[in-house]
């Protein structure tokens, strides 16, 4: 059955069985149609739209989209060349599958040190190599997300996962995880963010009847939350076989991971892996007799790059790659750059409905809870410097803006300057405002942006904290010299003490804050992982020569379907364009409403 007809179908059990659907009106993405007519032919702006997205973008000769029901064009993105990539850190080597077969390295990532090398696991590093290891892998996989989202430590058991026989109640023991015993506690986890993530459970529903993911076998290395547990299943439901590992050392709630297990699911990742764990548990995913993966669904890079490095042959049968994170999506355009990369890959980073949900609202929901938790602060009245106003930033200002707080800005780029202005900001240097802040944010993607000077003139009780993908923000290392003193108050806050007596309050050594020390709204997690799910049938069912060996953005008209399966939440009620409106812009009723190069 070819994808076209199976995306019709799903389309006619969604607009059947989800209720919400009915209520939209006929033009809506959540209204399929098989006969709409690219962007690229509809939009009066086509001219501008190719040469101001990208000098390097060209429109997808395939035409629809797989799933019918999105029947769009997709746009290819702007190859890595074209586009800006601002994290220094992200300069440097990866292992590239040449096209002759054979591998090569290129100088290595310097923050990355792969475990690959490393040709047996069986060594158990000690206690104290655990930790000093887990500073030396890769940022994505260090960086701490929900640990207080996860209501079991790993310091209770101190025995490794590795060492234990596991098996969930059928007998099977195809998994690694911290215990299965919690298994119960981490359904009802699930069940909790289940309720928060409506597109992924409209899209298990429209699964009843089709499988539009039949066959697929996935191999995901993301953060193993609940909501990633939701969307593990929602996969399964659409016909996908997953085996799973953590991007992150830290941010597995194992409760969740024993759920995941116990519902059958093979996956490999605790809380607390040291760095040979991390690799042990990507490699017990992908290095499994009679499984191999067609898909890969990936959040950093770790996975991809191990695939690459260690079983080059895979990606005969890989059809695509799924990746979330801004460093993995730079990993992805370095491949491609230098063509090397052997299959398509889509890039779910730069969606609007990641970047602009995610990336915003996500922080302005956040960044507070953050703050809160760790540190009591009051906000009404305090002196808030955000360095950045980009997405991150934007959503970090206009919370603590709206809890009273006088709130600065510091801008390199004149455009997001000026939206701060307008949006009421002050903009300024950090060095006019270092001595009076009450508080210090970091979200700029970029290395340095307090340095020690910086720190040593804040005030006393000064709040520093960085909500940026990297720890590279802040410049931690150069606090931990002999003079000052550190104390750890709570977990994930520190008192760094000058001989003076002056205290400043660093929250988790620099990492990410929101994701550190406090919980994310499932909701927007929500939008990313529907996105995810998308990419993933997209790349999954695309016909031969759709999607050649490149980085491409998820078509404009799937984000459109996403944002649309999220609006019944609210009791939304679109507006549909009447045909006089639609031949007056140029655009097909059903979308997209937007061309390429539009911003948001
Ligand atoms: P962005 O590119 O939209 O914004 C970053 C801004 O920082 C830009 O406007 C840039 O001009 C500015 N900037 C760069 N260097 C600067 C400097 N030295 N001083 C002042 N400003 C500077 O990116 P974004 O989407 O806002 O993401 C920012 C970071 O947050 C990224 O690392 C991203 O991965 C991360 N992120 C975090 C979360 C979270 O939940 N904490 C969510 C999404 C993204």
């Amino acid at each position: 059955m070819s994808v076209q007809v199976v995306a019709a179908k799903m389309a006619e059990v969604e607009l059947k069985d989800v209720p919400t659907g009915k209520d939209l009106p006929a033009g809506s993405p959540m209204t399929p149609t098989l006969e709409g007519k690219s962007l690229g032919r509809n939009d009066p702006h086509e001219a501008i739209s190719s040469a101001a997205a990208s000098p390097t973008a060209e429109p997808s000769k395939a035409g629809e989209g797989s799933l019918g029901l999105l029947n769009t064009n997709p746009a290819k993105m702007p190859q890595a060349s074209a586009l800006k990539r601002t994290d220094p850190q992200l300069n440097g080597g990866e292992a590239f599958i040449n096209r002759d077969g054979t591998v090569a390295e290129a100088p290595r990532m310097k923050k990355i040190q792969f475990a690959d090398q490393k040709q047996e696991f069986t060594k158990r590093p000690s206690k104290i190599g655990r930790r000093s290891l887990s500073r030396s892998i890769s940022q994505s996989s260090t960086d701490s997300y929900s640990s207080a989202a996860s209501y079991t430590d790993s310091s209770d058991d101190e025995t490794s996962p590795r060492d234990k026989q596991q098996k969930n109640s059928k007998g099977n023991g195809d998994f690694c995880i911290k215990n299965i015993k919690q298994a119960d506690f981490g359904r009802r986890e699930i069940e909790i963010a289940e309720q928060e993530m409506p597109a992924l459970m409209a899209l298990r529903k429209r699964a009843q009847g089709e499988k539009p993911l039949a066959g697929a076998k996935v191999v995901g290395c993301t953060h193993i939350t609940a909501q990633t547990a939701v969307l593990m299943e929602t996969l399964s439901a659409l016909g996908a076989q997953c085996r799973w590992a953590a991007c992150n050392i830290y941010s597995t709630q194992n409760e969740v991971a024993a759920a995941l297990a116990e519902g059958g699911f093979s996956v490999f990742a605790w809380k607390g892996e040291s760095e040979d764990d991390f690799w042990w548990c990507i490699d017990r995913c992908v290095n499994v007799e009679g499984w191999q993966p067609n898909m890969i669904l990936d959040d950093g890079g770790d996975l991809t790059h191990w695939i690459y490095k260690k079983y080059p042959n895979m990606f005969k049968k890989i059809k695509g790659i799924v990746e979330e994170s801004v460093t993995g999506v730079h990993r992805l355009y370095q491949l491609s750059k230098a063509g090397k990369l052997c299959v398509p890959a889509m890039n779910v980073n730069d969606s609007v409905t990641k970047q602009k949900f995610d990336n915003l609202y996500c922080c302005r929901e956040s960044i507070l809870d953050g703050l809160k938790r760790t540190t009591d602060v009051m906000f009404g009245g305090k002196q808030v410097v955000v360095c950045g106003y980009g997405e991150v930033g934007k959503g970090c200002c206009a919370a603590l803006k709206a809890m009273g707080s006088i709130v600065y800005v510091t801008e390199i780029d004149p455009i997001c300057a000026l939206q701060a202005c307008m949006d009421g900001f002050r903009l300024v240097k950090l060095n006019e405002v270092i001595r009076q802040v009450d508080i210090v944010i970091t979200c700029t993607g970029n290395k340095n942006v307090v340095v020690r000077e910086y720190l040593d003139r804040m005030k006393n009780g000064c709040i520093v904290c960085n909500m940026g993908h990297s720890n590279t923000e802040i410049d931690v290392a150069s606090l931990r010299t002999p003079e000052l003193t550190w104390e750890r108050v709570r977990s994930q806050v520190d008192h760094v003490i000058w001989p003076d007596g002056k205290r400043i309050v660093l929250l988790a050594e620099g990492r990410l804050l929101n994701l550190s020390c406090s919980t994310v709204p499932t909701f927007v997690l929500s939008i990313t992982a529907t996105t995810q799910a998308l990419a993933l049938i997209e790349l999954y069912n695309a016909p031969e020569g759709r999607y050649k060996q490149d980085v491409y953005l998820l078509p404009k008209k799937m984000d459109e379907y996403v944002a649309s399966l999220h609006l019944p939440t609210f009791d939304a009620h679109l507006t549909e364009l009447s045909d006089e409106q639609a031949k007056y812009l140029g655009l097909n009723k059903n979308g997209p409403f937007k061309p390429n190069y539009y911003r948001y």
